[in-house]
């Protein structure tokens, strides 16, 4: 009886037995701590009614944890390297799939459709993220047309902090906004980076993300060109609203007239700095722009 995966013993045997040498390319850092990787699947709620995917498994030691409380568990890895470490790893998991494949590349839908044996479980998404590409992998999961149950995703401290920040503080922006346009997100715990093989050189913390349980009471005319607009608006964080408007809409007089009108009927200051507005104010400001053709 080897002990768990995750183990610095059986991760050190692994590593040594396969001659597995992390990749920084592919952001490979090992979690190695038992505790951790347990407390990542109490967060994600895990039981055997739901379906998991897991972004990059790695040598196997949160996929581990996911088979012994999930129905199935499909890990998506690009590292070819690794796939016949896991096959072998894993082989005492019968509710397993790992899969060869670029999670930025891969087409969802389809693979919960093929992969799972009862694709209308919930799907609850459970990563040690490869932190060079946490957002494109988080702006894909979120654009696919997957209904997610639950997303609970390890990341850079300073990103989590970003995906939960309140307006008005530094953190506060567009991949904020982004996140809160579709679902509630949550820190459920902060990560120390003595855990990982190697040691990146930053903290980490979990960060959950469930859909939101209210809907928003504005829509936006496009959401595309809403997030066009924010992240335009964001450009310059230090200057004022209307200073960021301008670059983004327009500084042609009759324009300038419109914007005015607008910020006064909508009762925002055109001073105050773009941090300050919620996202209900987003979408009132770039509707009413739409509106007035502009
Ligand atoms: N889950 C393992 C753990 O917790 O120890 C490994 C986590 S490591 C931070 C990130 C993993 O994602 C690596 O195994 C890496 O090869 C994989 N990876 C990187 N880019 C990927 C991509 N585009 N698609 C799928 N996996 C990727």
């Amino acid at each position: 009886n080897s002990p768990e995966i995750g183990s610095r013993t059986r991760t050190r045997a692994i590593m040594e037995r396969y001659g597995v040498r992390t990749k920084k390319s592919f952001g490979q850092n090992f979690l190695t701590d038992l505790n951790v990787l347990k407390k990542i699947v109490d967060a994600a709620d895990i039981s055997k009614n739901d379906n998991v995917i897991e972004i990059g498994p790695g040598i196997g030691a949160l996929t581990e944890q996911l088979a012994q409380k999930a129905g199935e568990v499909l890990a998506l890895e690009i590292d070819q390297d690794l796939i016949p470490v896991l096959t072998e790893v894993l082989a005492p998991y019968d509710n397993v799939k790992v899969l060869n494949q670029d999670v930025l590349q891969a087409n969802l839908p389809e693979l919960i459709k093929q992969e799972f044996a009862d694709p209308a479980r919930p799907i609850k998404v459970v990563a040690n993220l490869p932190y060079y590409i946490t957002s494109p992998i988080l702006m894909n999961l979120l654009a696919s047309p997957v209904n997610w149950a639950t997303i609970c995703v390890m990341m850079q401290k300073e990103v989590a902090q970003r995906l939960t920040a309140k307006p008005g503080t530094k953190q506060y922006g567009a991949l904020t906004l982004a996140i809160e346009y579709q679902m509630e997100a949550k820190i459920a715990f902060d990560v120390s980076r003595k855990v990982f093989v190697p040691s990146p050189n930053v903290d980490s913390a979990i960060v959950v993300l469930q859909p939101r349980s209210t809907t928003l009471p504005v829509q936006p005319f496009n959401k595309q060109k809403l997030f066009g607009f924010i992240r335009g608006c964001f450009a310059h964080r230090r200057k004022s609203l209307w200073n960021n408007l301008q670059s983004v809409i327009s500084k042609e007089p009759v324009a300038k007239g419109k914007m005015t009108m607008i910020l006064n009927n909508l009762g925002i200051s055109p001073q105050i700095r773009p941090e300050k507005l919620t996202l209900e104010q987003f979408i009132d400001l770039a509707n009413a722009l739409h509106q007035q053709a502009l």
